[in-house]
């Protein structure tokens, strides 16, 4: 457990070393010792507390706690070609946590955005992301913790000084869920949808500075459909099993390597393992645990289901997100799992948290 510094004004503030990772959920300010591994994640929540935090501790003459103390950045120290996870929380807001949203950063832009849950409005611009520098958005499937951000991100075209294409992709529509283009007409059609006042993004026009071009992807194929191809970065998509919801999994590849991040499943498409395959990150959900009802693991794949498809696909790095109450009190366990099957490194992500394909440079 970390130890408790400080109660402030009301907050707690807690230090934390190189132990298990906080899942407490009263501590609203958690500082960081320097030496945990950068790529289990920082939270950022004691940065504005840091500096008032690191004076308080030298008038007290912990002069040493002080300077080992860090101010946690939000943004990717390499951005050649990172994933960086703006939301690793699920659908409940008890996790404390962003729900799910990824962005793709390459040579130096986020060119990438899979998936815009609620929270990743906010984690998009303490990234440092700039929608005019986005390309390419995919969404995975239209539960709310996937998409219900989508029209604030959106909204950020509004203020662009010149006019953008951005490419969409999502699934098609089933009984239950609207295919991408019916999506993006509820929520934008002129006249009809929640949000008609930014209907020009359909061609650019009332001040809307975006053109968006909407793919809907068949889930049922077993084949990738390509859905972006520019500069040389290319994505994929393929349907993978979340119970009945239409539901994508996305790949990027570029010339400095491959990221393929799969949203909710139960593991039990086969064809993913083949679109997975060789990848540099494998991002893989850890929304449940390994003694979840059945109800549950139609929807998500238990700890040893997505280690499985880790060990099937060999990924160079397997990093975790989509962690909710249950699973982020169980976290251990699940890393535990996860090395019975998979050999390579697994990280459980945070928000905000970086994984560099291509190494920081020297001196970054
Ligand atoms: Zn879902
Ligand atoms: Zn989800």
């Amino acid at each position: 457990m970390p130890v408790t510094l400080y109660t402030l004004v009301g907050l707690k503030i807690y230090l934390q070393e190189n132990g298990p990772p906080i899942n407490n959920m009263d501590a609203q300010a958690i500082l960081l010792i320097s030496n945990q591994h950068p790529n289990d994640g920082y939270l950022y929540a004691g940065e504005w507390l840091m500096p008032a935090f690191k004076k308080s501790l030298a008038i007290l003459g912990l002069s040493a706690i002080s300077m080992s103390c860090f101010a946690v950045s939000t943004q990717c120290t390499s951005k050649e070609f990172t994933l960086q996870l703006l939301g690793s929380g699920g659908p409940i807001s008890d996790d404390m946590r962003a729900s799910s949203g990824e962005l793709i950063w390459w040579k130096g832009k986020p060119r990438v955005l899979i998936d815009a849950g609620g929270g990743t409005f906010l984690r998009f611009g303490q990234a440092g992301a700039h929608l005019e520098d986005v390309d390419f958005i995919g969404i995975s499937h239209f539960h709310t913790d996937h998409s219900a951000d989508l029209p604030a991100i959106l909204k950020n075209s509004v203020f662009f000084s010149q006019e953008k294409d951005i490419d969409i992709a999502g699934p098609n529509g089933s009984d239950d869920f609207p295919s991408l283009t019916q999506f993006m007409h509820r929520m934008f059609a002129p006249g009809t949808g929640a949000f008609s006042y930014l209907a020009g993004m359909f061609d650019g026009s009332d001040g809307v500075n975006i053109k968006v071009h909407l793919t809907n992807v068949d889930y049922h194929l077993t084949t990738p459909t390509q859905v972006f191809d520019k500069d040389g970065l290319k994505v994929s998509a393929i349907g993978i099993p979340h119970g009945n919801v239409p539901n994508l999994a996305y790949r990027v590849d570029t010339a400095d390597g491959s990221i393929v991040i799969s949203a909710d499943q139960n593991g039990s498409n086969p064809a993913f393992i083949n679109f997975a395959k060789g990848a540099d990150i494998l991002l893989l959900p850890a929304a449940i645990t390994e003694d979840a009802d059945a109800v549950s693991k139609f929807l998500h794949g238990t700890p040893s289901a997505m280690a499985k498809l880790a060990k099937a696909s060999a990924p160079k790095m397997v990093v975790l997100n989509h962690f909710m109450g249950k699973s982020l009190v169980e976290k251990d366990q699940t890393l535990a799992i996860f090395k019975q099957y998979y050999n390579g490194p697994v990280y459980a992500g945070r928000d905000l948290s970086c994984f560099p394909v291509v190494a920081p440079t020297q001196g970054e």
